[in-house]
């Protein structure tokens, strides 16, 4: 594969990165966690707590939360904590008052946080937002565990080429990817036929059109297997989340749109397939818990012992599986239209979903409305022809920026109308 660091083939299982020396100084790893209190951020933290010191900490990153940053920045002996509301400096440096941990505040404090001396930083913070700090991350030339999958649907290329030029490994954290990554190693890229990310289906697999119009903030936030921001638990309901996944894979394998494909399988066990020539198909299985993913990129190229469950899969008695319908989730047809059209259809396609996301939350559009906006915005943007392919970083950010704003002016407009 041309752009990351990591052969996703034949020696993934046996984990030997190609540059093993460099990547991974022999006994320690150094880590920073971007977005340190959400919900991937804890569960990273939860692992370095049980680890007993094999990890350090470098640098933490929080929203808004400064009593929460503060605490884990002491707990875990961090020398910098950032938050990204400049307003809150003050208060952040008086809750590490004393603690020799440095401080900082606002956007640049959170690319400072990425640009510390870790070897293995965790991109988790959500949105788009999270770009700039990944891409300082991943301009260090050191391991970046990437959670933050907005991050690589707003600027796919851009991100995986400034990966691939700075030698940066990329690690995927989003349990479909990392199972696809833990599955290619048992093949080579010339037998690779296509990969499969499975999909729960979300709060709505059986619901028809009309429930799932008039979904309500409270039943699209309750996911059936997994834990999560509410962010992607709505994008989970909506099916946006397996959209954002393709399009992902696509630029994390490096893979054609039609080696892609979605199976919803409602126990969440398997989390992702590899299809060989030979017609093999390798899957990885686990108990749907974040820490396995994340522990299997904090140890890579080694493992570590994990806190999930274990694997019953005699007790759970049996898997089940559906293809996904784009006509009740439309945002299964939009990625594809999006892939297809290309250039920074995908920038916009993220970028509405994410303001349709905040309006669902905020009450203003109804559950059904989230994909209609979003098909909107692709519409007033791309299909008329004004959205050209990122070349940079500030590139994406100005497509995000103005298809955020298309998006909000589309909003009434979608509150109004009923499907
Ligand atoms: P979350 O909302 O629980 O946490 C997000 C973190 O980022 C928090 O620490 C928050 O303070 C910080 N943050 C949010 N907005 C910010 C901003 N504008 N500036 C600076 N910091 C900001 O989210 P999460 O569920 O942990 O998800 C994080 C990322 O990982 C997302 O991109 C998500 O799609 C991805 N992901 C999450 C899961 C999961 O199980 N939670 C699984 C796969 C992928
Ligand atoms: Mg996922």
């Amino acid at each position: 594969m041309a752009s990351a660091a990591v052969s996703w083939f034949g020696d993934a299982m046996n984990a030997v990165p190609l540059r093993k020396s460099e990547v991974m100084p022999q006994g320690e790893r150094v880590v920073t966690i971007l977005g340190a209190t959400g919900s991937i951020g804890q569960s990273t933290v939860d692992l370095v707590r049980r680890s007993n010191g094999r990890f350090r900490i470098e640098a933490l990153t929080a929203h808004s939360n400064v009593a929460e940053l503060a605490k884990l920045s002491r707990e875990l002996g961090a020398t910098y904590a950032a938050i990204a509301d400049e307003a809150l400096y003050q208060d952040l440096k008086d809750a590490l008052a004393g603690s020799g941990i440095e401080v900082g505040a606002g956007e640049g404090a959170l690319v400072e946080a990425a640009l510390r001396p870790a070897n293995w930083v965790m991109a988790a913070m959500s949105g788009a937002a999270g770009l700039k700090p990944a891409m300082a991350a991943a301009g260090r030339g050191q391991i970046v565990a990437l959670a933050n999958k907005e991050c690589l649907v707003c600027a796919g290329e851009v991100f995986m080429r400034h990966a691939a030029a700075n030698n940066a490994t990329v690690l995927p954290v989003d349990s479909e990817h990392n199972a696809i990554f833990q599955a290619l190693g048992a093949g080579q890229p010339e037998h690779l036929v296509r990969i499969i990310l499975t999909a729960s289906g979300g709060p709505f697999r059986t619901a028809t059109r009309e429930q799932i119009e008039t979904a309500t903030v409270e039943q699209a936030l309750k996911h059936p297997n997994w834990s999560m921001g509410r962010k992607i638990t709505i994008d989970s309901a909506t099916m946006f989340n397996k959209a954002l996944e393709i399009i992902e894979a696509f630029h994390l394998f490096e893979l054609r749109t039609d080696q892609i494909d979605v199976l919803v399988h409602p126990q969440s066990i398997i989390h992702g397939l590899v299809e060989f020539a030979d017609r093999s198909v390798v899957a990885q299985m686990g108990a749907p818990d974040m820490r396995t993913p994340i522990a299997h990129c904090l140890a890579w190229p080694e493992r570590i012992e994990g806190p999930a469950t274990q694997l019953d899969l005699a007790k759970l008695g049996q898997l089940t599986f559906e293809a996904p319908d784009p006509v009740r989730f439309p945002a299964l047809r939009l990625v594809r239209e999006a892939l297809e059209l290309g250039g920074a259809a995908p920038t916009v396609l993220n970028a509405a979903n994410e303001v349709a996301v905040a309006a669902f939350l905020d009450r203003k559009i109804p559950f059904g409305g989230i994909a209609r906006l979003v098909e909107a915005t692709l519409e007033m943007m791309v299909r008329g022809g004004t959205a050209g392919a990122p070349a940079n970083v500030e590139d994406a950010l100005a497509v995000d920026h103005t298809a955020r704003n298309t998006a909000a002016t589309l909003l009434p407009e979608i509150a109004l109308k009923a499907s």
